[in-house]
Parts: C-alpha cells; structure tokens; sequence
C-alpha cells in the first residue's frame, strides 16, 4: 500500500470487513491476479468481529448440494428450495449461481483445510428449514470461525495486506464512480483510494437494542452505498428469532430447542402461548413446526410462539430483563447432554444448569435478507462498488433457507474478489486523481439515538404496522433536526433506521419474516423486490418491481 500523504492510503482493492465473505474475496482477488494490490480492512482484527466468527448457536450451517446422505439432492433441487423459500422475491438468476457454485467452493475450503463433521469418509449433512434436504455442513457452532482461519491464511500467504482497527463509515465518489473509502482509526480520519471497493462488513443488528450481533455491525455498508447512490433491496426482510437476554450472554434458541416442549411463562408466572393460538392450532403443532425454524417467519404457524412472547413483553408482563421465563426442567439432563451438547455446556459455564434453572429469552435481531443490490458479479448499480455476503442483497428473498448466508459468501466472495480484482486492472485512472479531500464529523458522546431505539424496538420487531412505524419515521426526523450538522456515525445510524422502517412502511402485506398486523395477508400485488434508493433531491425513494434498475 503506498501513502500519499499523512491519513491517505492507496490500494487496488479494498475489502471492507474481516468475515467469511470478505476472506473469500481477498482470497480470490489475489489468486486470480496477483500483481493487483488487495487490501483487507476492518474493525477489531481479522476474524474477530461479525457474524462469521460470532460464536452464539449450538451449530452453525453451511449449504452444498453435495447429496452425501444419498437423499437425491442437486443444485436443481436446492434452486427450487431457494425460490419456494423466497416466496418470489429472491432473485432466481443469482439463486441459480449460488446453487449450482456452491459445491465447488465448499469442497475447495474442505481441501483448504476446513474439517466439517464427518460419519466415516462422508460429511454429515443436516437438514435445516427452507431445506428438502439434508445439505448443511457444520462444525459444531465453529464452522465461521475455521473457515475465516483457513481464508485469512490463504490470503496472506498470497500477499493480502491488512488494515485493522478501522472504522470505514463513507465512500469516496466522484460523478457516481466510487474509488475508496474513508473512516476513523483511532480517532483520526483515514481515507484509502482504491481502484474497486468491495463492501463485506455484513449486516445492522448492532443498532437495535435487541440483537445477537457483534457490536461492530452497525450497518455502515448499507448506509455508505445509499450515499454513494447504491439501490438497496429488500430490507424490510431481517430475521429475528428467539434468544436469550438473562443471564447476560451471546447465544440463541437453537431451533431443536423447541422439541423439549419448554415451559414458557411470563413475569406473572402464567404460562401464555396457548392464549395466542386461533382454532384448530395446538400448542405442539407450533412448538413441533418451530424446532424446524429458528427465526420468526409467517411462512408457518411457529409465528404464534414468537407473536406470543414478543406481545406479552410489549404489554409489560415481560421480566426486569425484557424477556419471558423459558425452562426445560422436565427434561433429563443426559437427554439435554445428548441432544444440544453445545447449548447445555455454554449454560453450565455461565453457571446456568439447564436441567434445574430457568433463563430469559426474548427476540433478537440476527440476520438481514436484503441489503445492496448485487449483479450476478457481485456489482452493485455503482461503479467501482460491490457488495458481497450479508450486506448485499437479491439473493434471498422474503425468507431464506437456513445455512444459506454462508454459502452466499462463499460463493459471491469468489465472484466479487475475481471482478473487483479485473476492474482494478482495467481502471487505468489512479484513484489520486479523482479523490476530493472531505473532513468527516467524528461522533461526539450524546444519548439523542434513545428515543430512536426505543421507537424501533417497537415498531420493527415482530409486529409492524402503520402507526409505529410512522412514529419511528418521526423519531428519526426529530433526531436530524436536533443538530445543525450530524456527525458521520450518527448520520449512518438513521439512515438504516430510516431505511428498515420506510421499507417495511412500503410493504402492505405480510411474507415471509415481514409481518404487518394491519396487512397480515400476502398480496399479489407486492409479488416484487423492494428497492430504495436516493432522489435527487437526497430523499428516500422506495418502490417495487421485477423490473432491471
Ligand atoms: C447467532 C447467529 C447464527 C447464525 N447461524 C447461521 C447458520 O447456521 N447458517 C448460515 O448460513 N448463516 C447463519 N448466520 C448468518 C451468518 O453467520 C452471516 O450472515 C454471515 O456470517 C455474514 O458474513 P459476512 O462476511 O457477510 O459478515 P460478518 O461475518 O458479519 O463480517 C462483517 C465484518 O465487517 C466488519 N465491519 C463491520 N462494519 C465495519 C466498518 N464500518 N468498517 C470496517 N469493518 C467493519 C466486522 O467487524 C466484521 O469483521 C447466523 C448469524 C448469527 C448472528
């Protein structure tokens, strides 16, 4: 990387983020061209932040349609999966990529060095929701880590370079061309040019006060691609599924879970999913369809159990911590060793014996479905900017089968690191050249985003509708108005903010893990993609459509 002048950087290729699909990219970008100089930077260290490495599940899933368990499985089978999954709003031709690269880019991390659970010489393959098959490989809840492990090797024994314990919060554009990105590391402002910019810091769950996310995923990229112009797709989309807020830990209810038929009962000791059930529903039919679905979904009846707990927090019958009392003390604990080792253990270690202690659990933010509109090559409708894992967008629709994130950036972090590595050699401009100097506004200490996160918690969760998400709208503008001039980090937060909740405002109906009470039927109408992007006069456009943008 060569230095300009104090502050500003120059590479190739910058890949923001340090997860298993900016490894992949890194990893790509230099093995297809090695004379192009590709720079990783992120926040913390590589391999420390973000979802990937974000160890907080009893597995964590891979798909591949390798058919090892002889179930007939074929990338065909697992395209219609996908498609059936979306509810006709993933789009089928990156879909179609993912399904039929996806084997070749997990057997290349198997040769790289990745160990997935094995029965003799086979992977063992699980099935998980969304899946007709059993197509998911893991290791354990550690299969991100390994894989960042293996990739980040790779890539620096190519000759990736490293810049961490960086904030990027802005991209660099000129006349709609994007050449590099700025931020803060440190508490000072640094800007680095790059001939193509691959936005990999994955998704928003840091900024709702409920999640189980990082904390260093606060949605940047989303924010920076609609400065720069990006459409954004999809993201009224965002998976939320039940986790657990007391004791004070990272970790989620694993779907199987709910095969235990746990007791739920609220502050008041009164066990209430049974009071939330229409006619003809049971309360095992919904725990038997949520052991196969971690996150909330309308797509199956499972939706009561989350409905339930989200509603009785909401109307103050909820704990001190914000949750609902969940325990399976009628389960032996040599079941509960067996059949969810990695839960029962992360408990014991945080003194919590499963088999006589209750917890608290409540929904929390997880996954975003949507996010920057990609091309089968990873492009987003910027120049000089592609998007790849979770803050891209198009590949899952209204909702998505599990284990298909990571795969997603296995597949389009190889496709993304190969483009954004031929743009850079075909840029002949150098970045310096084009590059405007900008002072960005640090973040001053301030508690103004409160009633902005209260409003969220709200209206985005669970159950949406009009009114609250018009009032989280209004929290938002309030907030712009309090300050002359909003500081970076601020202004990236309420542009998400605003961006969920005109999103979901836009979307009548109610699909997949999207519900509107006042809609609560799915609508021919909406049987398209959301789009948002910035007008001319920088407000927020949104509209759907099949149709190219
Ligand atoms: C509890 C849990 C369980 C999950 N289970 C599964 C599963 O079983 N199967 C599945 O397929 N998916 C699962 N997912 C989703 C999946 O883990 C993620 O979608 C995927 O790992 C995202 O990878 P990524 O590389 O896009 O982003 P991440 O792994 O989140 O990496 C983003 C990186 O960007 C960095 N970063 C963020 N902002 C900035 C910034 N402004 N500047 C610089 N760096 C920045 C972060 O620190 C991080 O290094 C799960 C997610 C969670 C939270």
């Amino acid at each position: 990387m060569g230095k300009l002048k104090q502050e500003t950087l120059q590479t190739d290729v910058l890949i923001i983020g340090g997860g298993g699909a900016a490894g992949r990219a890194a990893y790509e970008a230099k093995r297809m061209e090695p004379q192009v100089d590709v720079t990783v930077a992120t926040e913390g260290t590589w391999g420390s932040g973000g979802s990937t490495v974000w160890v907080a599940s009893e597995t964590l899933g891979i798909n591949a349609p390798l058919n090892a368990s002889d179930d007939g499985d074929s990338p065909d089978v697992y395209l219609e999966d996908i498609l059936k999954t979306g509810l006709g709003l993933a789009d089928e031709s990156l879909a179609s990529i993912i399904a039929h690269e996806a084997s070749d880019r997990i057997l290349e991390l198997i040769e790289m060095g990745v160990t997935f659970d094995g029965v003799g010489e086979k992977p063992l393959q699980r099935k998980l929701s969304g899946c007709t098959k059993a197509r998911s490989l893991a290791e354990g809840g550690q299969t991100g880590v390994s894989i960042v492990s293996v990739l980040k090797k790779a890539s620096l024994e190519k000759g990736v370079k490293v810049l961490e314990g960086i904030r990027l919060l802005d991209l660099i554009y000129k006349e709609g061309e994007v050449w590099g990105a700025r931020g803060f590391r440190q508490g000072k402002q640094i800007d680095i040019l790059a001939k193509a910019v691959v936005l990999a810091n994955g998704g928003a769950g840091a900024i709702f006060p409920h999640n189980i996310n990082h904390p260093s995923l606060k949605g940047d990229g989303f924010a920076m691609a609609f400065r720069a112009g990006a459409v954004l797709t999809n993201l009224e989309f965002f998976q939320i599924g039940p986790g657990v807020v007391f004791p004070r830990m990272h970790f989620i209810i694993h779907s199987h879970m709910w095969n235990f038929c746990p007791r739920l009962r609220n502050v008041l000791g009164e066990e209430f999913l049974s009071n939330y059930l229409p006619k003809g529903v049971s309360k095992d039919d919904v725990l038997s369809l949520k052991s196969m679905s971690f996150p909330f979904s309308v797509r199956t009846n499972a939706r009561y159990l989350d409905i339930s707990i989200f509603k009785e927090i909401c109307s103050g019958r909820g704990t001190e911590h914000g949750g609902v009392i969940f325990d399976v003390n009628h389960v032996p604990d040599s079941e509960l060793e067996n059949k969810a080792p990695i839960t029962y253990e992360t408990f014991l270690k945080k003194g919590v014996n499963l088999c006589t202690d209750s917890i608290e659990i409540a929904p929390l933010v997880q996954n975003f479905n949507g996010g920057v509109k990609i091309d089968e090559n990873a492009a987003t409708t910027v120049p000089g900017l592609f998007a790849i894992g979770e803050v891209s967008g198009g590949v899952h629709g209204a909702d998505r089968p599990g284990g298909n994130n990571l795969t997603d950036c296995q597949v389009f972090g190889y496709r993304g690191g190969r483009a954004a590595a031929g743009l850079a050699i075909e840029r002949s401009e150098k970045p310096k050249e084009v590059f405007r100097e900008k002072e960005l506004i640090p973040q001053e200490k301030t508690d103004m985003l409160a009633p902005v996160k209260t409003a969220m918690d709200k209206s985005l969760m669970i159950v949406r509708h009009k009114e609250g998400l018009a009032a989280l709208l209004e929290e938002i503008e309030g907030c712009r108005q309090k300050v002359s001039q909003l500081d970076v980090t601020t202004d990236n937060f309420l542009l998400v903010a605003e961006m969920f909740a005109r999103s979901a405002l836009y979307r009548e109906e109610s699909r997949g893990i999207h519900y509107r009470e006042d809609f609560p039927n799915r609508d021919p109408a909406f049987d398209k993609p959301s789009l948002i992007r910035k007008g001319k006069g920088g407000e927020m456009g949104v509209w759907v459509t099949n149709k190219d943008v």
